[in-house]
């Protein structure tokens, strides 16, 4: 497709009336299509973002197209004081994919935390009155509101906006006994991702999501899971969790739950939620246009064809990197189903992310010298080969 097609609109290109919160680059983002991105002066690029691990599906995929054209000749929004039919039938879904009993919708990864940490809070004033903690873990990444900042593990991010949120103590990630070791009369709640995305796809021990569960049941406390970025297949299993075989109390989802539209959720068991009428609410709660989106995604994805995919694309990512690993000069490569990391020799993730734009690949550089790609979950195995040439050239480029 070329330039002229791409959009009919004029393209504003100035982007002095935006708040200063990123250093994006010039281009501007006009199309996308499945894996591949368009801007606005016809260039064509390989998302291995996709909207930040969000687009589950790929760009504009037909079962959104389709949801959102039929929810939105029907119903766009009743009121969140009134039922809704997608609302319900997402929530019916979800639990039973999950085992866990009830749900409350969002609109972002964070909000559905800040639910997940109310809701712990609660809980705590009716069974641990002593209760005021939730132990986090050292770079973690829950989101940004001022409480799930707090209860994010970026050095210097509990007290950027002072007076910090009270309440969360830091343990290392994927320690068990730090964990038992920071537990107390006052721990409502151990909160933490199966996978840390943000900080750069670091993976725990295989047991520990197991060794958790028995340690918050043994101490009577609850076990938060923040699967905003695990969760809707993109570890190959519908939540992470599932890979433990375990049930945690409460459960986050986002990003991928929309598949590009913004929905989150919080779900619990019925043994956790102790919300009454008047405690949780927004506007924009479970309404129906997001609802039918997710619930086309959740369909999608919960097929276990589809899941299978994502379980075999992501061997190939893995052994495409193993392959590369030596002569790119990486030294670790680490991830599972379609969440992976690499390892540069030198702190080079910037420019190698920069240059691998330049070659027409998006990646992501979330540290100094760690590369995370994360494509769209029915990505090619054609696609994989593409992206791993631009990515090995990229590095070559950079680190000439
Ligand atoms: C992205 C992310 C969030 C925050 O989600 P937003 O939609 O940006 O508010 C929270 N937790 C994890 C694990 C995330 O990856």
């Amino acid at each position: 497709m070329t330039a002229a097609t791409t959009t009919t609109l004029s393209v504003c290109n100035d982007a002095s009336a935006l708040m200063p919160i990123a250093n994006r680059p010039s281009a501007i983002m006009v199309r996308g299509d499945g894996s591949y991105l368009w801007d606005d002066s016809g260039i064509r690029y390989l998302d291995f973002i996709q909207g930040w691990a969000v687009n589950a599906l790929g760009h504009c995929p037909p079962q959104i197209v389709d949801a959102l054209t039929q929810q939105s000749r029907t119903l766009i929004t009743p009121s969140p004081a009134l039922h809704n039919a997608p609302q319900l039938a997402l929530a019916k879904r979800l639990t039973e994919l999950s085992g866990l009993d009830q749900v409350h919708f969002s609109n972002s990864g964070s909000e559905a935390n800040e639910v997940a940490i109310k809701l712990a809070r609660k809980w705590g004033q009716i069974h641990r009155p002593d209760g005021c903690e939730i132990i986090t873990t050292h770079n973690s990444f829950h989101g940004r509101t001022l409480t799930a900042m707090a209860a994010t593990g970026k050095p210097g991010w509990d007290t950027k906006f002072k007076p910090a949120m009270q309440g969360f103590k830091k343990v290392p990630f994927g320690d068990i006994n730090a964990i038992e070791k920071a537990v107390s009369g006052k721990t409502l709640a151990v909160m933490l991702e199966p996978v840390q995305g943000e900080a750069g796809v670091i993976v725990p021990p295989a047991d520990y999501l197991q060794q958790l569960r028995e340690l918050t049941t043994r101490h009577g406390i609850l076990l938060i899971l923040d699967e905003v970025q695990t969760g809707v297949g993109r570890l190959g299993s519908f939540f992470a969790f599932e890979q433990s075989a375990i049930k945690p109390d409460i459960v986050t989802l986002g990003k991928g739950l929309g598949g590009g539209v913004p929905i989150s959720a919080t779900l619990t068991t019925s043994s956790a939620c102790c919300f009454e009428y008047g405690d949780q609410g927004g506007t924009y709660n479970g309404n129906p246009l997001m609802s039918a989106v997710a619930l086309a995604v959740t369909n999608t994805v919960a097929e276990p064809v589809f899941l299978n995919s994502v379980i075999r694309a992501g061997q190939q990512v893995k052994n495409a990197l193993t392959q590369i690993q030596d002569v790119a000069g990486l030294t670790v490569v680490r991830g599972n189903g379609l969440l992976w990391a690499l390892e540069l020799s030198s702190p080079l993730a910037d420019k190698v992310q920069q240059r691998a734009m330049k070659l027409g690949l998006l990646v992501n550089a979330p540290r100094p010298a760690t590369i995370r790609l994360m494509p769209a979950l029915n990505v090619t195995d054609s696609e994989i080969d593409d992206a791993m040439s631009l990515l090995l050239q990229a590095i070559k480029d950079t680190t000439a």
